[in-house]
């Protein structure tokens, strides 16, 4: 497994691949373990890097992942089966957005795909949140430039940047749900109904 994950973090490397930060993972891994958490959803796979540590997390969690690219949707899939987790971890080839998983809810929803749909995300999938679940949303920092927009230089990068700060506003105002922000790793936020906390996250 070691070996799979070093190879992994190579090949994103050599081909931009932006998989999560290690302390961000670390934080989650921490999350499903405590928490016993049995299923998950994640919304932009790349090359599966973050399912199969999530999945590596405790013995029984089961993930849902969902990647529109194709190259990066078999990448993955080479990988889950080389992990030996292809019986819990599920890659779904489409546009999340384009997804129906009618009758399915989990513990855990992880949003991690396209930067300027976060409140999209967030509007479709709360509706597949297990009681007591949460969603925690990687990127927040966007790199520093949401903090610091002086350094941006293209449009299309602040267009980006521009959205990822509706989002946090979006989840600061959001009434139904009570959102943490925690500085690790590009940023992360989880965020739970109100009144349904299971445990610490801290
Ligand atoms: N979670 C991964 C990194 C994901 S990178 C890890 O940490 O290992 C973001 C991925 O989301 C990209 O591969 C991109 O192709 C995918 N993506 C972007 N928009 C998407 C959408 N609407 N539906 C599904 N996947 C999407
Ligand atoms: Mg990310």
């Amino acid at each position: 497994m070691k070996d799979l994950i070093l190879e992994m973090e190579h090949y994103a490397s050599q081909n931009n691949v932006p998989i999560i930060e290690l302390d961000s993972i670390k934080f989650i891994m921490k999350y499903i373990k405590l928490n016993k958490v049995k299923t998950i959803l994640e919304i932009g796979t790349a090359i599966g890097y973050s399912a199969i540590l999530m999945a590596n997390a405790n013995s029984f969690c089961e993930i849902t992942t969902i990647e529109k690219d194709e190259k990066r949707y078999r990448e993955a899939v080479k990988n889950v089966n080389k992990s030996g987790l292809d019986k819990r971890i599920e890659v779904v080839y489409n546009d999340a957005l384009d997804v129906n998983l009618a009758g399915c809810k989990y513990d855990v929803i992880f949003i991690d795909a396209a930067k300027g749909q976060y409140i999209k995300y967030f509007e479709k999938f709360s509706n597949y949140l297990n009681k007591g679940g949460v969603i925690i949303t990687d990127n927040l920092k966007f790199h520093g430039l949401v903090k610091n927009k002086d350094l941006v230089k293209s449009k299309n990068v602040m267009g980006i940047v521009n959205k990822i700060e509706k989002y946090i506003e979006y989840l600061k105002t959001n009434k139904e749900y009570i959102t943490k922000f925690y500085d690790i790793g590009d940023g992360l936020s989880v965020s739970f109904k109100r009144n349904e906390q299971r445990v610490n996250i801290d």
